[in-house]
């Protein structure tokens, strides 16, 4: 970070109370989202990697703010993605002190088969040097990071060639939750995030809509089910979005501060183990709203039918 890049940052944060009250009427009248993964004080090596634990402690300091700053009820969401163990065993417990109702973005695939997610996968084999794997991805023009870049045709060559243990990569990514813990729990909202978590921009439009119609056809029989749909790696494009829109998801997230949002597109905010204080949670807040100057939007969830 630059040096003016680092004072600009320690002058937000320390005028963050003053600014979060200037913003105050926009957070007030807007809903805002937070993307949490894990929940965990034994996260796995996937997650450290990819910063996406929060120690139960840290979660339980940051609801207990969040509660304080949205005073009315269901001014904000948060949402579980991947559905690890400890979003549910540990997270779930938190929330539902607060008589807070969260949701969970799965893949069912994953889920349902114990089977890492695409993501996971691929990170560990790229860790472990994997040099079939490395040259498959190279002969196939597969660009870096290949867990970004890769679609399931080349992902399932490789794993025919390849002679990979799942205990393994499981164990570097971090236990799944019981899906049947999950589903039709009245303590908590379903959403689709795809069959087996590739990111949807690596994918053909077709295969995509083939993939989040295979999640949505496991998924839509449950009663604690909504027709929202969370981009993995928060990353899309505009042919994504319309494929969205033409299957009738009413919400759609991304989880990356880099575009202006429209339509029923909502930013997510990411909380993470140093956001500790109050101080620091106002901070990122903040820096959401201004990052977007202005066009940032917010998902509404004052209704459940919404
Ligand atoms: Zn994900």
């Amino acid at each position: 970070m630059s040096f003016l890049k680092k004072i600009a940052k320690y002058l937000v944060l320390k005028l963050s109370n003053l600014l979060f009250n200037l913003l105050y009427f926009k957070i007030q009248k807007k809903n805002i989202t937070f993307c949490y993964h894990e929940i965990s004080n034994k996260p796995s090596d996937f997650q450290k990697k990819f910063n996406l634990n929060v120690k139960p402690s840290v979660f339980r300091k940051q609801i207990q703010v969040l509660n304080n700053i949205f005073e009315k009820k269901n001014s904000f969401l948060v949402s579980f993605d991947d559905g690890y163990e400890g979003s549910l065993t540990e997270g779930l417990k938190i929330l539902d002190k607060f008589n807070i109702k969260p949701i969970y973005f799965i893949c069912y695939y994953c889920l349902k088969n114990n089977f890492p997610l695409v993501s996971s996968l691929v990170s560990y084999l790229e860790k472990k040097k994997n040099k079939k794997f490395e040259t498959y991805c190279l002969i196939n023009k597969i660009k870096k990071p290949f867990f970004l870049n890769i679609n399931e045709e080349q992902l399932n060559t490789c794993l025919k060639k390849n002679n990979i243990n799942i205990g393994d990569v499981l164990n570097y990514q971090g236990k799944f939750l019981k899906i049947k813990k999950l589903i039709n729990s009245k303590k908590l909202f379903i959403g689709n995030h795809s069959y087996k978590h590739f990111n949807g921009t690596a994918l053909s439009n077709i295969n995509f809509e083939k993939d989040i119609n295979r999640n949505y056809q496991k998924l839509k029989i449950y009663k604690n089910y909504k027709n929202y749909y969370a981009f993995t790696n928060g990353r899309f494009d505009n042919d994504k979005l319309k494929i969205l829109n033409k299957n009738k998801y009413t919400k759609i997230f991304s989880s990356n501060n880099t575009v202006k949002k429209k339509n029923n597109l909502f930013d997510r905010i990411c909380l993470d183990n140093n956001d500790d204080n109050e101080q620091k949670i106002k901070f990122k807040i903040i820096i959401g709203i201004l990052y977007n100057f202005g066009f940032y939007k917010f998902a509404s969830f004052k209704n459940d039918n919404d």
